[in-house]
């Protein structure tokens, strides 16, 4: 027990190095945060009061949500950090989506199972992770091959492409640690340990998301069913499964929670990696794409690199090589997640407006990609989060969180 609470202490435990050149005083912290502070207040109390009066436990989520937003933003501005910040954030949101996600569908259904009769009815939320799937069946046969609602809410299909479409346009794949709500699980497990103890991952893996990209596209075209949600959706584990009433179906729930052991579990624990994203999630490929024509990247001076290897180590979705020393880009895949910029002992990586000077206006790239980024983590994140706590809330209230 002793070494779980370690573990989890030490995943955001700051450590001692020098002070970020993009470390804020006070006065200057507080002004930034101060956009941020309101935006945030607008969506979240400003969500929960549109839809009436709302019990006083709703009313204590959203207080408590957006407190903790805003605190972890203004940590952003003062330390000049991101990662660590980005990360708390993005493993809760991971955390909350599951309890939001679970107790809403027992709510509505009765049940995580998944029937015919539900499909039938479109009671599925679409996820981001379909997406690529339903491209080809649509052009070819103008149907959704998917059992959900084509516009009612968020979670609808028209809806999460919307979503999806606008945060790539801007974040590229920043969309994978600052929006998707299952990365945060794999992020969270690869902070676990300290060392690796697998140290060294051959490249090639990396090309294995462009394989199972190509297969379920190919197959989902073919069959006219989306056929990684049906077959190889690791995270089926911790949302909603079919209904277990034959020998196919328990094949697919074998192979759903194995695929979550092994590649959002154990793995991430092991290499400090996330394998997952890195390694398998088929959007994380297609992601990758978006990073070419989104508005930032992340660029390395290599007149200040020593090449010691520290960020090529710890870069957590296999986004640097040795070769980003000397070209001064990161790998196509990189997430932007900030954690390589945080450690740098040589201060030689920054954020990156297109289209600047790289090495120039760091202060400014950096609040420039801050404010889209984390209101997006904050505003995706956020109502998952407050449904989260107000059922949490309810269950230490009147013993029932439905
Ligand atoms: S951590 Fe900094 S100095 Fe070390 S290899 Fe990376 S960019 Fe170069
Ligand atoms: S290259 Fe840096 S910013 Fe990009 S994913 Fe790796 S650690 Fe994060």
């Amino acid at each position: 027990m002793t070494t779980i609470a370690r573990s989890i202490s030490r995943m955001f435990k700051p450590k001692p190095r020098k002070p970020s050149p993009f470390q804020l005083g006070w006065g200057k912290s507080l002004l930034l945060a101060l956009p941020m502070l309101l935006l945030t207040a607008l969506m979240t109390f400003g969500q929960v009061m549109s839809s009436g009066q709302p019990e006083s436990l709703v009313l204590l989520a959203t207080l408590l949500v957006w407190v903790f937003l805003n605190v972890l933003f203004f940590l952003m501005l003062k330390t000049g950090r991101t990662d660590r910040y980005r990360a708390l954030l993005f493993v809760v949101m991971a955390l909350g989506f599951i309890v939001f996600f679970m107790t809403t569908i027992i709510e509505t259904r009765g049940s995580l199972a998944l029937t015919g009769a539900n499909m039938v009815s479109g009671e599925t939320p679409f996820c981001h992770l379909v997406i690529p799937m339903i491209i080809i069946p649509a052009a070819l046969t103008r149907t959704i091959i998917f059992p959900g609602s084509l516009l009612a809410g968020f979670a609808s299909v028209a809806g999460m492409i919307v979503i999806w479409t606008g945060a790539s346009l801007v974040l590229g794949r920043a969309w994978c640690s600052w929006g998707c709500f299952y990365g945060g699980l794999d992020d969270g497990f690869s902070r676990l340990l300290k060392k690796p103890v697998i140290k060294n991952i051959n490249r090639k893996w990396t090309y294995l998301p462009y394989a199972v990209l190509l297969g379920i596209v190919l197959t989902s075209a073919i069959t006219l069913t989306p056929t990684y949600c049906e077959w190889l959706c690791p995270f089926k584990t911790v949302t909603e499964f079919e209904a277990i009433t034959s020998i196919e179906t328990v094949i697919k729930a074998v192979i759903f929670v194995s695929l979550f052991v092994s590649l959002v579990v154990v793995l991430p624990i092991l290499t400090r990696r996330r394998t997952q994203c890195g390694l398998f999630c088929p959007l994380g490929a297609v992601q990758n794409w978006t990073n070419k024509v989104n508005v930032y990247d992340v660029r390395i001076d290599p007149e200040k690199c020593t090449h010691c290897g520290h960020c090529v180590t710890n870069c957590s979705t296999f986004s640097l090589d040795d070769s980003c020393m000397t070209s001064g880009r990161t790998l196509i895949s990189c997430s932007k997640c900030g954690k390589c910029i945080d450690i740098c002992p040589r201060q030689a990586i920054s954020y990156h407006v297109k289209g600047t000077r790289p090495g120039a206006h760091q202060l400014a790239a950096r609040l420039l990609f801050l404010y889209p980024a984390f209101l997006f983590l904050a505003t995706f994140g956020g109502g998952m989060l407050i449904s989260a706590i107000w059922r949490i809330l309810r269950l230490v209230t009147t013993g029932s969180m439905i």
